[in-house]
């Protein structure tokens, strides 16, 4: 048998964040991931300034070799509606790959991997935890994104939850398809859906297109999926010869999640934990925060890893990520609100300063 100090289960940004700074305090951390990095995340990976200063990312070394494209401006329309044009004077957001994001911040936790290692068996032993029975731990962290086991194991349910449906394709342009691709690289294009339930969005980062579309149900997203791309290949802004096979995946959002964050011996950060933002649908700032304060929670716990001790990280995320019921369209009646927003979001003012500070960019408007 194995010992350590915490084992986290998914090396995500969540995982791979909260595995940095237990390592950092001296911490024996293991961490398993059942894929083997770098692997592939279905994501826009769109990160905001908030991510890289959480991460303390050193963008220069960063963009050394990997995908990192500055984004000044966004398009941006409802369905069949005007498009409107936003410009920032510096970057508010940066495209990143997610196999070489996920895979620097895993190998910079310092954490002892093991990958290609799934976590197939959970047992509770004392005080401490038996992982695949071969590894004791007093704590185990929940890293597992929206499907993660350890957040089965606190209840959660997946498949009763009302999760973020999307599907996405993400692929490299040859330089053909590079020249005929209208969507400019620090310019993506966002397009809402006429009921405002969610949206499209086209993100050219270096070579690689991210096409996708995530909604508040799943009825009909493919429907939703292949008009998207139908009416982006009409206007010319991708070429028509993308090769596009798409993937999905489902998160929740926080106002949408009951998910218990702790439990004797157990935390869950990021996905596993349901905390994407509401309206953007902004996920990996969260996890990559909710991850630093899960390490903090177990250094300050000093060993004593029951409940209570633990609930200082959920009331942590109660304030930093309070539920709200103000999202687009939730609070008002949907035939009063969805008129009235189609038409402010033809107007630059309320995409400048509601759609992209307030909703996208999560910066004071
Ligand atoms: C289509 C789509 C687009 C998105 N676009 C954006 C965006 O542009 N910007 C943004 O901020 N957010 C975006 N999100 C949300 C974002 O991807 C997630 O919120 C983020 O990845 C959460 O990180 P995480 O570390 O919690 O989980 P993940 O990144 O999902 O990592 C979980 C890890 O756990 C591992 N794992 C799972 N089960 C097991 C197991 N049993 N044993 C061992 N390992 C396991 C997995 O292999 C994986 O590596 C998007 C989501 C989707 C679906």
């Amino acid at each position: 048998v194995e010992r350590c100090d915490a084992v986290v289960v998914g090396g995500g940004p969540a995982g791979s964040s909260c595995a940095h700074d237990l390592v950092r305090a001296g911490l024996n951390v293991i961490v398993l991931d059942r894929a083997r990095f770098p692997r592939d995340k279905t994501c826009a990976g769109w990160i905001t300034p908030a991510v890289v200063e959480a991460l303390a990312l050193p963008l220069d070394e960063y963009r050394r070799g990997r995908v990192c494209e500055a984004f000044r401006g966004f398009r941006t329309r409802v369905a069949g509606g005007r498009e409107v044009v936003t410009r920032f004077d510096a970057p508010v957001s940066y495209g990143i790959v997610r196999a070489e994001f996920d895979d620097y911040l895993l190998r910079r936790s310092g954490a002892r991997l093991q990958l290609g290692t799934e976590l197939a068996s959970l047992r509770r032993s004392g005080d401490r935890w038996m992982v695949n029975e071969r590894i004791e731990t007093p704590i185990v962290v929940g890293a597992g994104g929206h499907f993660c086991p350890v957040a089965r194991w606190l209840g959660a349910r997946p498949a009763d939850e009302t999760a973020i449906a999307a599907q996405e394709f993400e692929g490299r342009l040859s330089p053909e398809q590079a020249e005929r691709c209208r969507v400019a690289a620090d310019e993506p294009y966002l397009e809402l859906c006429r009921d405002l339930r969610g949206y499209g969005w086209c993100v050219r980062k270096g070579d690689h297109l991210n096409i996708g579309l995530g909604r508040q149900d799943r009825h009909d997203l493919h429907g939703f999926v292949g008009r998207f791309f139908e009416g982006l290949v009409a206007s010319g802004r991708v070429p028509p010869s993308l090769p596009v096979r798409w993937k999905g995946h489902a998160y929740l959002l926080r106002d949408a999640s009951v998910r218990h964050a702790v439990g004797d011996g157990l935390l869950l950060v990021g996905d596993a934990a349901g905390l994407a933002s509401a309206f953007s649908g902004e996920g990996i700032r969260p996890a990559v925060e909710s991850g630093r304060l899960a390490a903090a929670t177990i250094i300050a716990a000093r060993e004593r890893y029951d409940e209570r001790a633990l609930r200082p990280y959920a009331d942590g995320l109660a304030d930093r990520y309070p539920r709200s019921t103000a999202t687009v369209g939730s609070s008002l009646p949907r035939g009063l609100v969805v008129p009235i927003v189609d038409r402010l979001l033809g107007t630059s003012w309320f995409t400048r300063r509601i759609l992209l500070d307030r909703w996208f960019l999560s910066r004071a408007a």
